[in-house]
């Protein structure tokens, strides 16, 4: 099928009066060949399910119904909806655009219980709460396929990171502990309207198998008591969860040794002996 021919997307936003609002963290993405990459990177999306938070004026959401997806998109700024139905308008079928907050909402219950891919570029602030709740709970495998979301780049390296690198903490133990995260693109701050004043880049999440017998609440409190004093030994960091230093020992963690340095597989094997 021939893509159907779209007005730019920045008469799109001249003509629906859509100047970005710096308190909904709106910086818009405007390259249509750029938007077609980011929505290759989960791969072929022909006929898939995808959850975009945040479309704006859409243009990601056009590259992704370009792609052959069928989108479920949540917008909470209503001054983006006629936009949005409009381009819709050019894919029947295929876009459902839901007004709310994406972070009041259940994502599962709105997919109908289909598996989907997610794909967004938020602010910050939203972009970090989501990704902590889409990778947490007990509850594993999740309903989505993938996560392919953009955050300022310094918050990128945080989820990628190893141990032993200054951005290693509680963010990558948790996008590592049972899931694939890479960093699949980065983005310079001169790709938005408005630039904003820092780089970006794009993270590509991937659900892995969940290591038997760990609980993740119990990873989460040490991972949190751990970092939370990132610079002392652990014998310090984990003196208030209880059997954490036994543990140590019996796994042969040297109690001495600082978070920062305790791989993914430690900490996981940490949380098993206390699960
Ligand atoms: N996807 C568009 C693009 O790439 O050009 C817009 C990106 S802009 C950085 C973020 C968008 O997320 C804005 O349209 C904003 O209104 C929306 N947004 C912010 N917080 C949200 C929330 N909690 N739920 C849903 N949408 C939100």
């Amino acid at each position: 099928m021939n893509a159907p021919s779209l007005p730019p997307l920045r008469e799109v936003i001249a003509r629906h009066n859509l100047a970005a609002s710096k308190a909904l963290g709106q910086n818009f993405l405007l390259d249509e060949q750029l938007l077609d990459r980011i929505a290759a990177l989960p791969g072929s999306l022909a006929g898939q399910q995808v959850l975009e938070v945040g479309p704006g004026p859409g243009g990601l959401t056009r590259a992704l119904l370009r792609a052959g997806a069928r989108v479920t998109a949540i917008e909470m700024d209503r001054r983006c909806l006629p936009a949005l139905a409009e381009l819709g308008e050019s894919f029947p079928g295929q876009l459902t655009v839901i007004e709310g907050d994406a972070l009041k909402l259940d994502h599962a219950d709105l997919m109908q219980g289909e598996p989907f891919h997610v794909l967004s570029n938020l602010p910050y602030n939203v972009g970090t709460a989501l990704f902590v709740r889409w990778l947490g709970g007990e509850s594993w495998p999740p309903p989505w396929l993938s996560l392919t979301l953009m955050f300022q780049r310094e918050v990128a390296e945080r989820i990628v990171a190893s141990a032993g690198d200054d951005a290693y903490g509680r963010l990558a133990v948790l996008a590592q502990w049972r899931a694939q995260a890479r960093l699949a693109m980065k983005v310079h701050r001169s790709a938005f309207t408005p630039p904003p004043k820092v780089m970006s880049a794009i993270v590509h999440v991937t659900p892995a198998a969940m290591p038997e017998g760990v609980s993740a609440r119990m990873l989460e409190r040490l991972t949190e008591a751990a970092f939370g004093q990132r610079r002392k030994m652990l014998r310090q960091s984990l003196k208030g969860v209880p059997g954490a230093l036994e543990a140590l020992g019996s796994l042969g963690i040297d109690e001495t040794r600082r978070a920062e340095t305790v791989s993914v597989a430690e900490f996981v094997a940490l949380a098993k002996a206390l699960s």
